[in-house]
Parts: C-alpha cells; structure tokens; sequence
C-alpha cells in the first residue's frame, strides 16, 4: 500500500507547492531509536564542541535566509519579512544559547554540611532522545528554538512539526541534514496526530510539546504511561491592561499590532483589552485607527505590502466567527473589520464584550482585538485573572512602579511593560505558561536547564573516624550526636549548651510527654 502524503498547501492561494510521505509508526519507533543509540556520542562532545558544531548551522541558516523565507511564507501565507523575523529571532536564540551554554550547564560545587571531608557536585545531564512537537503558527521558531536547547544540553533530537506546515518540517530536516556533523543527533518525522501519538508511544526520554491545550493534555496522558517527563508550552488568551496614566496612541498602537501580528495567531496575542473608564473612548479611536491601517493579503515578494497574511489553519476560521458570532449575539459589536474573502481578514476591534462571551474566555487565535471597559486598576487585574489562561500579560502606564505591582498581581508568567509580544523574542528571558498554558519553560538558562536533570555525587576518600558518616554509624553514639545536632542547629544558646552538657550527664530530664517504652525485643 502507498504510505499516505501531506501535501504542501499554501493557505493564502490554495496551491500545492510539494509533499511529503507521513512517518509510519515504525519509521517513527525507529528515529527514536536511532537518537538514542546516537545519544553517547553527542552527549560525550563537551558543551563547547557542540556549540561549535551548532556554530556551523547558524551560519547555514543565514546563508538560506531567502529559501526559508520562501518556504516558511509559502507553507503559513504570512509575508515574507514576518517570516525572516521568525528566523531572526531562531538565529538569536541559537547566538545566545551558544554563547551561555557552557556557563549555564557548568558543574556546580555546592556546600557538603557537615560532611566537609567531601567534595560535593551537581551536574545538569541530558535525558537522552528528546520529542520535539511543534504547531503551525510559527513553524520554523518554534521547532529549532527547543531544538537548539535540547541539543546544546547534549540530548539527541526527533522533531515532529504540525501537518498544516509539512513544508517546514521537511525544509528544517533538509537543513540538518546537510551539516555532516550535526545530521547523525537529529531526525525529523513527518505527520499528524497519529504520527505525533507514535512518537510518545515510542517511549523518548523527554518530550517538549508547543500546541494546543487540548492536545498538551492528550500528550500528558501518554506521557504518563512511561513517566516520561514533559513540557508542554500550550494555548492562551492574554489580556492587556491600560491605566489612566498610560501613553494612549502609543498602548493603541501597539496593542493593536500585538492582537494583529501573524493575524493573531500568537501565542502571546493580545486577546483581550481592558482600559480603565477614564481612557476608554480616547482607546478605543486609536485602536481602530490603527486596526484599519493593516492591509492583508499574499505575496511572496519581499517587500511586501501586506502585513497580514491569511488564517494558515481553515479549522481556525470555524472558531474565530463563531466567538464573533457568539459575542455579537450576546451585544457585541463590530467597530472595524470582519472576515473577506477565502482565509482573510480585516483586523476587528469589538466593544460592548464581557466575560459570558467565549470571546473573552477561549482562545480566539485570530485578528480580533475586544475591548472592555473597567472601573480602575482593581477591576483590570481581576479580570484578567479571570481566565483558566495564563502565560503572558501586558501593562500601559508610565509609572513602572506602578505596572510592577499590578504585575505581582497578575497570574501569568511573562509581563510585558508598554509593548506587546516582544518579551517573546528575548533569548534569555525564561518563557512558560501557568494554569491551562502549560508547565515548564523554554528560553534562557532556565529553557536550556529543563532539558537535564541534575546528576549529583560526593567525592571523597573512606570516611575517617571522626566524620559525622563514620560516629553516626557506629552504635553508642546517640548522646554524641544528639550534641553535635544541638550544637550545630540549636536554635538558642541556651540550647546549644544544653544539649552539649548532656554528654557529661547520665539522664536527661525532658518536659516532653513521656512516652510509653516498647517492650525489650529479646532472642
Ligand atoms: P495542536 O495542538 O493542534 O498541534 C500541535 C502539535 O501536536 C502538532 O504537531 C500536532 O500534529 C501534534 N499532535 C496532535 N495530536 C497529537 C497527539 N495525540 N500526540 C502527539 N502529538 C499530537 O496545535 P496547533 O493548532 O498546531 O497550534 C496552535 C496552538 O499552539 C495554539 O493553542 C497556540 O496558543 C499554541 N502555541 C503555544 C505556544 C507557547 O509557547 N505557549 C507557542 C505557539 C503556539
């Protein structure tokens, strides 16, 4: 029987532009086995070695910028320019985890207590053959920046990007493939669910999952099985919050391009507003003016006078009208924009919304920017912790102070101050989502970490007689240790001495509840 395809379709123009056959499940079982038996040979490497060889694969990907940008364009529709921006940021993530890499995952000496005759270390060792599962909104970032991580940290690799952007998956296998050094630590599968399901039945040492939250939580439990451990960086619904001290045209504008950018389809989109009453209307003007300045369309030139591409998912279309729908049924209404022909759309800007409407609860992952009007700063950050969501916010005010406190209060991990989506893009910022967005990290220190387990050991010669390890061991020592603990943590000084006198004295008197003694054992 032929093996079954994806075919490579542009969104914006419905074309095939190529295919590729879907991984079987064997083909599937087989990758994971090869990262594994390659494993010791690229966790042996040192971090600097890796890092070198990862060196070479930054300058591949700036050699093939405009085939990349090409493809990427072709498999999302978005222009050609918001493609490069996902291989720049790739590329400065790659730059900045090389650069860090050995510091971050360097041995680290810690404190032995009171067993000072030994040396004691942690290490941050790779799990082995990590699964990399990407989604579709940005295929090439969101592939290479764990890739990159999971590799510096010395796991092997198998990535599986979504069957929306088989093109991508099979563009990023190319460009492994090509580095001699570096091809034998990475493979990439091609498919959907199913194929995805393969590869976590075929039991890796780590999974790493970008994507939805319904599917993050179908992972886990397949993770489960195996105990393999996981992060799952999942879905949102991110609220940006404008104060009456706020920089009104400049919060407009950049809310606006945070809930636009990628036609909405961001993880870290704005997808939902509140302004404090005082500023409402003000807002409200400037966001649709802003709005109604983004033109959408398709080109593949490179100045391309689109900002936004179309939906690159059909399925997502079905979801954006029906949160529009649900919400103008509910007295919503429409200020600028709707859907145009095919997968496009005009940006939208919707007042009059609240929170019975799935437009302010679900993820909408479209163009559409709703407002809501609030009290003040206490009505804000109370409902923008009303959500089930929460992996990244945005504050407007020009008191930093100010944003910093309504950020304690905020129930997600990333907080941006006066802009939008930009925090996403600061390699060494730890990025992750709390609640239903996910559990664990990517980016920085803490992205590179998640990809290790410490490894602990003690060194030392046989334990003489006076380490704490030899007199705790041997029998007739309780009075002893019981002075060494009350010496070393009595809390008092009074308690320090006590517990060390009672070395010279036969009974110590306790005003403690006495406790019945069991009876003697006896042979
Ligand atoms: P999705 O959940 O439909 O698919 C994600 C990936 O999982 C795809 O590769 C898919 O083939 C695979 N998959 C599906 N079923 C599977 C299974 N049973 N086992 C293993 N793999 C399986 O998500 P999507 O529609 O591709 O992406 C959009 C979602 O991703 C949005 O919710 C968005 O918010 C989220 N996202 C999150 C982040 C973040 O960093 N938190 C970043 C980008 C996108």
């Amino acid at each position: 029987m032929d093996q079954e395809k994806l075919a490579f379709i542009n969104p914006a123009t419905g074309n095939q532009f190529g295919e590729v056959a879907m991984s079987t499940p064997e083909e599937v079982k087989q990758a994971v086995d090869d990262m594994r038996g390659s494993f010791p040979a690229w966790s042996g490497k040192s971090v600097r070695e890796r890092a070198r060889i990862l060196k070479r694969f930054q300058k591949l990907l700036i050699e093939h910028r405009d085939e990349i940008s090409t493809v990427v364009s072709q498999g999302t529709g978005k222009n050609r320019q918001d493609s490069l921006i996902e291989l720049f940021i790739s590329v400065d993530m790659l730059a900045q985890n090389r650069a860090n890499a050995a510091k971050w995952l360097k041995r680290r000496r810690v404190f032995s207590g009171l067993y000072f005759t030994k040396k004691s270390y942690v290490e941050h060792r790779p799990y082995g053959a990590a699964a990399i599962i990407s989604p579709w909104n940005y295929p090439l970032l969101i592939s290479l920046t764990p890739m990159f991580a999971a590799l510096l940290a010395g796991n092997t690799v198998v990535l599986k990007t979504s069957e929306i952007t088989p093109a991508v998956g099979v563009l990023i296998e190319k460009l492994f493939n090509s580095l001699p050094e570096l091809a034998p630590f990475v493979r990439v599968v091609h498919g959907d669910g199913r194929v995805g399901a393969a590869l976590i039945n075929s039991k890796p040492d780590y999974i790493f999952m970008t994507g939805s939250t319904v599917t993050g939580k179908r992972i886990m439990q397949a993770a489960a099985e195996n105990l393999t451990p996981i992060t799952l960086e999942l879905g949102s619904k991110d609220a940006a919050i404008v104060l009456e001290d706020a920089d009104i045209d400049s919060a407009a504008r950049w809310i606006a391009w945070g809930a636009h950018f990628n036609s909405g389809q961001s993880c870290v989109a704005v997808e939902r507003v509140y302004v404090v009453e005082s500023r409402y209307d003000e807002f409200v003007r400037a966001a649709v003016k802003y709005s109604e300045k983004i033109s959408s369309g398709f080109t593949l030139e490179t100045d391309s006078p689109y900002f936004m591409g179309p939906i690159t998912d059909p399925r997502q279309i079905q979801i954006i009208e029906d949160h529009v729908k649900e919400a103008v049924e509910k007295g919503a209404r429409i200020l600028c924009g709707g859907k145009e022909q095919g997968p496009f759309y005009k940006p939208m800007v919707m007042v009059d919304v609240n929170h019975s409407m799935k437009l302010m609860r679900e993820e909408t992952f479209g163009p559409v920017l709703p407002i809501m009007k609030v009290r003040d700063e206490e009505e804000a950050i109370r409902l923008a912790n009303d959500s089930s969501f929460g992996l990244f916010a945005s504050i407007y005010t020009k008191d930093h102070a100010r944003a910093k406190r309504v950020a304690d209060r905020i129930n997600a991990s990333s907080i941006i101050f006066n802009d939008s989506l930009a925090q996403f893009a600061i390699p060494t910022l730890p990025f992750g989502g709390v609640k239903d967005s996910g559990i664990g990290t990517s980016h920085g220190r803490e992205g590179l970490l998640q990809f290790t387990r410490p490894h602990s050991y003690a060194v030392g010669g046989s334990p003489p007689a006076w380490d704490i390890a030899t007199v705790m061991r041997e029998l007739g020592n309780y009075k002893l240790g019981v002075a060494i603990m009350g010496v070393v943590y009595g809390t008092t000084l009074k308690q320090k001495w006590e517990t060390f006198a009672q070395l010279f004295q036969k009974e110590r008197k306790t005003a403690l509840p006495e406790i019945k003694p069991e009876p003697t054992t006896t042979k």
